[in-house]
């Protein structure tokens, strides 16, 4: 059986490190650091994104400022709010929730927030110092993954690394970040020819696309460590059947609540054959705002 890589646990170790830095800041007499968090619509998952961030911000003693706009707020009310934030001295991180609503450019918003408050790490700026392997602000997901995978000991140098997925704000930022710490890194995607085989090489499988249960255990590389970011939510039966057959609980919850979450791997056949594995929920999820807020300290030490 697998060791299971507890995400909850070390966000609240990277929480309390943060915590204890807002303390430091203020012992100095600096003020609170401050996270101004832009949501626009009413999206249903957003609106709890943007609750859980704040409840975080609270935890850790960051000052949280929460801008919301209606969906259909035109592009230049959105751009004239991020200048505003950008030239706020009492802001030091901003984050757009995303997705933005049809007709709004998320590029163009991202892009137009100061590279020195982008806490998501997805400005083109710190997207290029990580690419050259300087410090930046890094993309919270990958970056806390590392940080989990280096308090669980993983020796990553000339390990084989697979990353799945290949989005800008995971697989590609987890791949650079894997390769400076010495990983033989392939990214893998829609388009790769015979996906298992390539998963069956890695040491590492990182799996980040957004397909409940695309990993099967015999995909996995006896011993290897797998951390899966994909968080879904599936409402379907049969699916479930199909992709809890080693996780009869989990198949029993989904019937009787009519949806669970899940994530790319297959946990319980991935229990049977991996080293360590991330569950869903409590691996990655909550390890992404312990990120976040550990940015926006950073942006605010400067
Ligand atoms: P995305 O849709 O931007 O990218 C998905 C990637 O998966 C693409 O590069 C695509 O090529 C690849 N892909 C799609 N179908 C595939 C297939 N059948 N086989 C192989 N590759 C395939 O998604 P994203 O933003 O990177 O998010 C991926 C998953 O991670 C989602 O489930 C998302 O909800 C989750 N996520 C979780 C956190 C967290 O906090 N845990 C943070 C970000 C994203």
């Amino acid at each position: 059986m697998a060791t299971i890589l507890d995400g909850k646990a070390h966000a609240d170790r990277m929480l309390e490190a943060v915590r204890l830095g807002v303390e430091a800041r203020k012992a100095g007499g600096l003020r609170a650091p401050g996270l101004a968090v832009v949501l626009v619509g009413d999206d249903p998952a957003s609106q709890v994104y943007v609750r859980n961030k704040s409840a975080a911000c609270a935890k850790v003693g960051i000052t949280s400022l929460e801008h919301r706009l209606p969906a259909e707020t035109p592009q230049a009310e959105l751009d004239a709010l991020i200048d505003r934030l950008n030239a706020d001295p009492e802001v030091d991180g901003i984050l757009v929730q995303l997705p933005l609503p049809k007709g709004l450019d998320s590029k163009r918003a991202l892009h137009r927030i100061s590279p020195t408050k982008d806490v998501d790490g997805f400005h083109p700026v710190n997207q290029g110092l990580l690419l050259e392997g300087l410090p930046g602000l890094r993309p919270c997901t990958p970056s806390a993954c590392m940080s989990l995978l280096a308090h669980h000991g993983v020796d990553l140098k000339g390990l084989r690394a697979v990353v799945l997925g290949r989005s800008e704000i995971v697989g590609k930022p987890m791949a650079l970040m894997l390769l400076e710490q010495h990983a033989t890194v392939t990214i893998a995607h829609s388009r790769t020819r015979d996906l298992p085989a390539v998963c069956r090489e890695a040491d590492l499988l990182v799996a980040a696309v957004g397909r409940p249960g695309l990993v099967e255990g015999s995909w996995i590389k006896p011993g290897a460590v797998v951390v899966d970011v994909g968080i879904n939510r599936i409402e379907d039966e049969a699916l479930g059947a199909r992709i809890f057959a080693a996780e009869p609980k989990k198949l029993e919850t989904l019937r009787a609540k009519g949806a669970v979450l899940c994530g790319d791997v297959r946990f319980g056949e991935a229990m049977q054959v991996a080293s360590a594995v991330t569950p869903v929920p409590g691996g990655v999820g909550p390890l992404t705002i312990a990120g976040l807020l550990t940015n926006t300290l950073q942006a605010a030490n400067g």
